[in-house]
């Protein structure tokens, strides 16, 4: 007695069968036993970029997270040891910004009065708390990882490697300290970087004050320069303007300004002459401002197209600005402090902030008659990546990476990287030509402490390792409980050069530095010895068992043979590991990348809790389930924006219906029949007799392929189209032709079906790893002896010798089917009617399957066309005809429209008396009824339908009614039936009786005149 396979109910619930698979996976430690049997086999290195453990996983997380699975789970199948490793990113900005936010402070005082040990106590909690949310969500949309030893990047061991990465850098003479413009955040009080401030959405449309302002010239009575700004802040700090030396300025009621044509001026000369006149600065009276002689200077960058072509310069409130006093010896005024408030120097704005000048400055201005005009402009303007705030531009001391000596290294490097999206590697390119230096030095708290130890005596003296620190300080040791702020700070060491005590700055790192360190920090580069738990240190202790490897450990598994990020990681993590590496060993961390554009909502809007259209993850996994939110992440080729959501989420269910329900249709069938199916099938492959049967064997084979092909190259849309179509052949085809077959227990269909489906289920299982273990439980590991428990388990199937020669011969029958169905369609004529005839053309492979064809188009006769009797209809191209033809025009439309014209061949026409060749033509076929036409073929139906076709057609009906009525009574599929016909239909059951009675399992047909009935007999 076979094992009853477990009837499926009529849809499935996704959310609830993933639950069980997760308690069962847990429950048969799958994941375990998938590590165990792939030791050993050949290595798969995948690094995983690490997620910031500050906030529950959104679905754009899903997405990333669910494509790392995916291709994670492929290599598994195909026998190869993986490492498995996630990991967390914990500090820096991100960090700190949530946490200040928690706690509601909101300046660095707040910070400094709170406490830094405390400070960063609630930092490690959050990481802490949000590590554990994340670990629970990833474990609920499927992702295999090892849970127990991720990688954290605030341990000490991540950072005395990033110590030593900038000891290399030190030693290649990139450090250096820059005096710089730089943007700047006035809420976190820190200079950004380019890299972070890059990507689009940091940037808003503000609005802004435009001001025109008099700057009085010395030398000339009743002449100023007028001069545009819109940041009225900056006027304070104003030490010179700028104009366009050979752009003309003209001179009228007493301002100088850009000269337009059509304008009439006083005066009108060249910028040129402008250049080096002396001005009265705005607000001379402040005390910064005393001693600067103001003056005019060339620029060539000066704009024309807005303003007054005069631009005001503030070296110390602008990156161009500040270049500007570089090449023109100007005196630079830094106006603002960390804060962005005025520092006490600047007299009645001093305390205030860059918003709260405005008002004032103008006022002042105003009162002082030098105010031309004042108005407003809106206009794009960049603001904090992390926490909103319109920047503004400081001159500061920081910390610089140079990156012209190692540019071209990197860019060679590149070259050998797989980007998939292949442009992709075009972008990363064009950031490597022209990046800036790297600034790392950021003026906050809870990130990496950058070891730098400058001393008066002009040595920088820098710390490689917690080692190197302990060898050489002096005092501190004993309190430094982490690498972090307050504690290291605390840590004196002695300057190498002449012995004085010296204490490092107080600047912590780019978080990228952080995370671009990964490829070295996890796998164990030149450590010694392999430490167990050698990465659970500093901050990360208690919260991982993460081991660090040894250097033999980091030969087997460097460069990565794939990771994958989202595309605005090419300026960050894709960059900075990627110039890490290169800096210390001289190649690409990584072989091979995918990246993914942006999810948004079904709509195609971006996801914004405000806008209530975004969907949190949990939500997801509630109401979808991961297995269809893994679809639609898998389904969208990555170098499109996702359009995720409930709408196409429905979608994706009713494909995975229509395997649920050849599934369902295996299991009623082989449980009535005791169906016993063997392992062996699946290696060996099923016995093949039937015609149908070595199609579908073949036609797994080909789905083997494709999806190997489209996992191979990290194209997951490939597979997910492969599987869509599978499904449809098999159910559509393969369980349609094949219904007579189950009905009368022919073993071999049962073999084929089970082997198709349980192969597609190994091929699907890394898309959607829930609903293929689950059916792989019920048709397989439940019904063979020795058969894998989980379909995780079973390996990568082999695609063996496929048939392309019948693949393409029932391709092209299906072709022809469907064009019938169509033809039908198109003239409502529902697909019970029997028909007498179907003409195909162009099929070879028609001749050989007339009967199925009949079949398929219930129709009684299939006649094969020599040539395609058929008729196109045309138009003049008007482009084309109308110049030739003019007022001829008219007839000869008219004549092709009426059909009244005569085809010469080769596409040429006669229509109205004129010969039109095939480019003035435009050319359709013509719309016959009975006909539908593909490329390659075409089929007419006889659409006529005589008695004894109507007679047949409603017999077909009362079947079907009959099988409803079956379903409908609940009767079980093998029980018989007594029908009771209405006496309208006693011509049927005299001419089509037995016919009926078979389809519908009846044992007797009465006729009473009543309405249709039915009873178990
Ligand atoms: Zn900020
Ligand atoms: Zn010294």
């Amino acid at each position: 007695m076979a094992r009853r396979f477990a009837p499926l109910p009529p849809v499935p619930d996704h959310p609830a069968l993933e639950l069980a698979v997760l308690e069962r996976w847990d429950a048969e430690r799958t994941f375990d036993r998938l590590r165990e049997q792939n030791q050993g086999g050949p290595r798969f290195s995948f690094v995983d970029g690490p997620i910031t453990a500050n906030n529950a996983m959104g679905v754009h997380h899903a997405w990333g997270r669910t494509l790392k699975d995916v291709f994670q789970r492929y290599q598994a199948l195909r026998g190869h040891e993986l490492r498995y490793q996630n990991g967390f990113d914990c500090q820096g900005l991100w960090v700190e910004v949530e946490v200040e936010k928690s706690l509601g402070l909101n300046s660095k005082r707040d910070i400094e009065d709170y406490g830094l040990a405390e400070f960063a106590a609630r930092c490690r909690e959050r990481v802490a708390e949000f590590a554990e949310v994340i670990t629970q969500q990833s474990r609920r949309l499927g992702m295999w990882m090892d849970w127990d030893n991720d990688y954290y990047t605030f341990s000490d061991t991540n950072i005395e490697y990033i110590w030593r990465f900038l000891k290399e850098v030190h030693r290649r003479g990139w450090l250096f300290q820059g005096h710089r413009s730089t943007q700047w955040c006035p809420r976190c009080g820190t200079s950004l970087s380019q890299h972070e401030q890059a990507g689009e959405g940091n940037y808003e449309e503000l609005d802004h004050p435009s001001l025109y302002v008099r700057f009085p010239l010395k030398d000339r009575p009743g002449e100023a320069l007028v001069v545009w700004t819109t940041t009225p802040w900056t006027l304070p700090a104003n030490v010179a303007a700028a104009v366009r030396p050979e752009a003309e300025y003209g001179l009228r009621d007493g301002g100088w300004r850009l000269a337009e044509t059509g304008e009439e001026y006083d005066h009108v000369v060249r910028g040129e002459e402008l250049v080096g006149l002396e001005y009265e600065g705005p607000f001379d009276e402040l005390e910064p401002q005393a001693g600067v002689v103001h003056r005019v200077i060339p620029w060539d960058e000066v704009a024309l197209d807005e303003g007054s072509g005069i631009v005001h310069i503030a070296p110390g409130a602008g990156t161009e600005d500040f270049e500007l006093s570089k090449a023109h010896d100007l005196p630079v005024l830094v106006p603002i402090d960390e804060g962005g408030r005025f520092y006490p120097q600047y007299g009645p704005f001093a305390g205030m902030s860059t918003g709260e000048v405005e008002e004032p400055v103008i006022e002042s201005l105003r009162d002082r008659g030098l105010l031309v005009e004042a108005g407003r402009i809106t206009h794009r303007y960049p603001i904090c990546w992390r926490c909103r705030t319109p920047l503004v531009f400081r001159v500061v001391d920081d910390w610089f990476i140079g990156v012209d000596e190692v540019r071209e290294q990197l860019r060679e490097e590149n070259r050998g990287v797989e980007w998939t999206p292949p442009q992709y590697g075009k972008r990363m390119d064009d950031w490597l030509a022209n990046m800036g230096d790297w600034n790392i030095s950021r003026k906050r708290y809870f990130g990496l402490p950058l070891p730098f130890y400058p001393c008066s005596c002009g040595q920088l003296n820098l710390i490689g390792s917690r080692a190197e620190l302990e060898e050489r300080a002096v005092s501190g040791l004993d309190q430094l409980q982490e690498l972090h702020r307050p504690w290291i700070d605390e840590v004196l060491i002695r300057c190498e050069s002449c012995g004085v005590e010296v204490r490092r700055i107080p600047e912590v790192g780019d978080a990228w530095l952080d995370a671009g360190i990964v490829p070295f920090s996890t796998l164990g580069w030149e450590s010694p010895a392999y430490v167990p738990g050698g990465n659970a240190t500093g901050a990360a202790r208690g919260l991982t068992g993460a081991d660090l490897p040894d250097l033999a450990y980091w030969e087997r598994w460097f460069p990565a043979d794939w990771i994958s990020e989202m595309r605005e990681q090419i300026r960050l993590w894709f960059y900075s590991q990627f110039f890490m590496s290169v800096t210390l060993v001289g190649r690409s961390p990584y072989r091979r990348v995918l990246t993914y554009e942006k999810l948004l909502d079904e709509t195609g809007r971006e996801m914004h809790r405000s806008w209530g259209n975004a969907i949190d993850a949990n939500e997801a996994f509630d109401r979808m389930g991961a297995d269809v939110m893994r679809w639609q992440f898998c389904e969208t080729p990555p170098a499109q924006n996702l359009k995720f959501g409930y709408g196409p989420a429905r979608e994706v269910e009713r494909r995975l219906l229509t395997l649920w329900n050849s599934v369902s249709f295996f299991v009623t069938y082989a449980n009535i029949e005791d169906f016993s199916p063997s392992y062996d099938d699946l290696r060996s492959g099923p016995p093949v007799v039937h015609p149908l049967d070595r199609w579908l064997v073949a036609r797994v084979g080909q789905l083997v392929t494709e999806t190997s092909a489209g996992f191979d190259r990290y194209w997951t849309p490939a597979v997910t189209r492969a599987f869509d179509a599978f499904v449809d052949d098999l159910s559509n085809w393969y369980i349609r032709r094949s219904r007579r077959r189950f009905y009368s227990f022919d073993e071999a269909a049962f073999r084929t079906l089970w082997y198709a489906v349980a192969q597609g289920l190994r091929v699907i299982a890394p898309v959607m790893p829930f609903l293929a273990d689950e059916l792989w439980r019920n048709l397989v590991a439940g019904a063979c002896e020795g058969a894998p428990g989980s379909v995780h388990l079973a390996g990568w199937p082999e695609a063996g010798e496929v048939d392309s020669a019948l693949l393409a011969e029932v391709a092209e029958l299906r072709e022809v089917v469907e064009l019938g169905r169509q033809a039908r369609a198109e003239e409502n004529v529902k697909l019970r009617q029997p028909l007498r005839r179907a003409s195909v053309f162009g099929s070879e492979a028609a001749r050989h399957h007339v009967d199925e064809i009949k079949e398929e188009l219930r129709v009684k006769e299939v006649e094969l066309l020599d040539s395609a009797p058929v008729r196109f209809s045309y138009k003049p191209n008007l482009r084309v005809l109308g110049p030739r033809l003019g007022p001829r025009l008219p007839a000869v439309k008219a004549a092709l429209e009426t059909g009244d014209f005569e085809e010469l061949g080769d596409g040429r026409v006669r229509a109205a008396g004129q010969e039109l060749g095939p480019d003035e033509l435009l050319v359709e076929r013509a719309k016959e009824r009975g006909w539908a036409h593909s490329e390659r073929f075409s089929v007419r139906l006889d659409l006529d339908v005589d008695a004894e076709l109507e007679q047949e057609g409603r017999a077909y009906d009362l079947i079907h009614a009959l099988n409803a009525l079956r379903k409908e009574r609940g009767l079980d599929l093998t029980d018989r039936i007594v029908v009771t016909l209405p006496s309208a239909d006693a011509d049927l059951a005299d001419r089509h009786g037995d016919w009926i009675k078979a389809e519908t399992l009846a044992v007797d047909l009465q006729v009473d005149g009543a309405a249709l009935e039915i009873e178990k007999a």
